[in-house]
């Protein structure tokens, strides 16, 4: 079973427009558990439509097709459906009453031209469009099945939801359930992570494992489509667990759960308290964990400590120490983070100091460079790390890899 999606209108092959239909229905279409193997974006061209409607019919089952029902001379996929199929366009008397009816509701006569929306390729079945002129169309080639419906997001919506869907689901298209589980990791490259897992990441394994990338933070996403929801929980559960087991602490949280989440849990369920001393990521750091609900707390407060006398003036690092190893060093991170924890008496503080760029600011180390400190009650870490991108991808991966610092930390007990 493979489907594909024919989005059509020159407004959004020439970019002016986004072709926000196609992303939608992947979605809907994925919910139903039903693949889509291609998105296909069409001008308003005559020929093109068909030649795409032909090759769409050949590899794919399903086609859904949206755009192109209008009354105008440029809406063109009956006409390129009547000549797909070899038959003529034919007038349906109850579409052309529903959409005199349409035009009734809004007090305004239906001009001559919207009759063309009643046309339907001989064979077709109408669709209802419950919030437009312009009905939709349903045909089957063989064993496959087309359905085109309006452009107009809102109006395709709406029939795919009340019309569409339960066609095909009385088709036995799609249906079951479909069930997906996020596991998070920070801490490790992709391709690391996924040596770890090159037996549950082949394709054609059940259930499906993929990996994503966002901001450094890499996801298994696994994807079961089963009879019922015990069958599906029954796939994902095992796999779940092992990849937990095998990237152990890798493995920070789930679904949308965020390192900041898992810092300020981890700090209440202790009772323990946290302070920052920034410089690279400028409040970052601090920010992120205000902004989980239950951050007052554990979060007593911060510092934004940019330049050399500030770090001296606020957090005690010996001018010393800046002149001789810089501010962007393990020794400065270090300071950084046990003069914060004495400053604001807290049981953990974290540290941040690196270049984020573009330039380099005469530092002798590379834009990226970072070290990220942590001081608690028993002793203190520097990590170091070299990240690459742009300022505000080196400043927010800081962030996140002081945040993991903490949590790693907190888990040790
Ligand atoms: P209909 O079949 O509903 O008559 P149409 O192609 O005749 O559609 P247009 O006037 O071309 O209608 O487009 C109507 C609106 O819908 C426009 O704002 C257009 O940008 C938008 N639209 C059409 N297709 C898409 C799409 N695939 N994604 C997002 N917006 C779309
Ligand atoms: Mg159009």
């Amino acid at each position: 079973m493979k489907s594909e999606i024919i989005s059509i209108g020159s407004e959004l092959t020439s970019g002016q427009n986004l072709d926000t239909n196609a992303q939608w229905l992947s979605q809907k279409l994925a919910a139903m558990g039903v693949p889509v193997g291609f998105h296909t974006t069409i001008a308003d061209n005559l020929d093109d439509n068909v030649k795409c409607f032909q090759i769409a019919l050949d590899r794919a089952d399903l086609v859904l097709v949206t755009g192109g029902l209008g009354p105008t001379q440029d809406d063109l996929t009956r006409e390129a459906l009547a000549l797909v199929a070899g038959v003529e366009l034919v007038e349906d008397p109850v579409s052309v009453e529903q959409i005199r009816q349409m035009f009734a509701k809004r007090n305004r006569p239906m001009p001559d031209r919207n009759r063309v929306q009643a046309l339907f390729p001989r064979g077709a079945m109408p669709i209802l469009n419950s919030c437009g002129t312009a009905p939709g169309v349903w045909m089957t080639f063989g064993r496959k099945q087309l359905f085109a419906m309006p452009g107009v997001p809102s109006e395709m919506f709406v029939m795919f939801e009340e019309q569409v869907k339960p066609k095909l689901l009385a088709l036995g298209i799609g249906g079951g359930v479909f069930l997906q589980r996020k596991i998070n990791t920070f801490g490790a490259g992709e391709s690391i992570v996924e040596e770890k897992l090159l037996d549950l990441t082949r394709r054609g394994h059940v259930p499906e494992v993929g990996i994503t990338v966002s901001d450094a933070v890499i996801s298994l996403r696994i994807l079961s489509h089963a009879p019922t929801h015990a069958d599906a929980l029954a796939q994902i559960d095992p796999i779940e667990a092992l990849i937990r087991e095998r990237l152990a602490e890798l493995v920070f949280g789930a679904e949308d759960e965020e390192l900041q989440h898992i810092v300020v849990r981890l700090l209440v369920d202790k009772k323990k308290t946290i302070a920052t001393a920034e410089s690279i990521t400028g409040g970052l750091v601090a920010n992120r964990i205000a902004q989980v609900p239950g951050a007052s707390n554990c979060l007593m407060g911060g510092v934004i400590a940019y330049t050399y006398p500030w770090k001296e003036n606020l957090l005690g690092v010996p001018a010393e120490l800046l002149r001789t190893k810089g501010a962007v060093s393990k020794e400065v991170a270090e300071a950084m983070a046990i003069g914060c924890r004495q400053k604001y008496g807290s049981d953990f503080a974290v540290s941040t100091t690196g270049l984020a760029g573009p330039g380099n600011g005469g530092e002798a180390q590379p834009v990226g460079t970072v070290f990220v400190g942590l001081a608690w009650e028993g002793g203190s870490i520097v990590q170091p790390f070299s990240w690459m991108g742009t300022r505000q991808e080196i400043q927010s991966r800081t962030a996140k890899q002081a945040l993991n610092l903490v949590r790693l930390q907190l888990m040790k007990g």
